[in-house]
């Protein structure tokens, strides 16, 4: 089975933020000129997530911030703030997940009409490493 590995980095600019990655994503795919395959995109941190979801209003990403913010505040109470005091980014990242796999059909990423590759970050601003794992057949 044919297939590709590739890395990119995206620089973070704020404690947390989504990014939309999805021109990156299908840059890989366009020159790995797989016709038919899986696309694995995964975020090489513990406290960022991938997610599918519309970019095309902003808020949407502001809206999924503020959300888990509610659902996970910041809290002296966390454990891993003994040692790390980040403990509410990893629950944030840990429920949406570090990784989505999209199909390649005829080329392109699968995807609905409203549907684009969002990376979020909960404990920037830093240098993010994304992978983007390319299986073909
Ligand atoms: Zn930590």
């Amino acid at each position: 089975m044919g297939g590709t590995t590739e890395f990119f980095e995206i620089e973070t600019t704020a404690s947390q933020e989504s990014f939309d990655i999805s021109d990156r994503v299908k840059d890989v795919v366009a020159r790995s000129g797989i016709a038919r395959g899986l696309c694995q995109v995964i975020v090489l941190h513990s406290t960022c997530a991938i997610v599918l979801n519309e970019t095309a209003d902003p808020n949407i990403g502001k809206d999924v911030l503020r959300a888990l913010g509610e659902v996970f505040p910041e809290r002296d109470d966390w454990l891993h703030n003994l040692k790390d005091d980040n403990a509410a980014s990893h629950l944030r990242a840990s429920v949406l997940g570090p990784s989505e796999v999209i199909p390649i059909v005829d080329g392109e990423l699968l995807l609905g009409k409203w549907q684009e590759v969002w990376l979020f970050e909960f404990d920037g601003p830093r240098a993010r490493r994304v992978a983007v794992h390319l299986v073909e057949g």
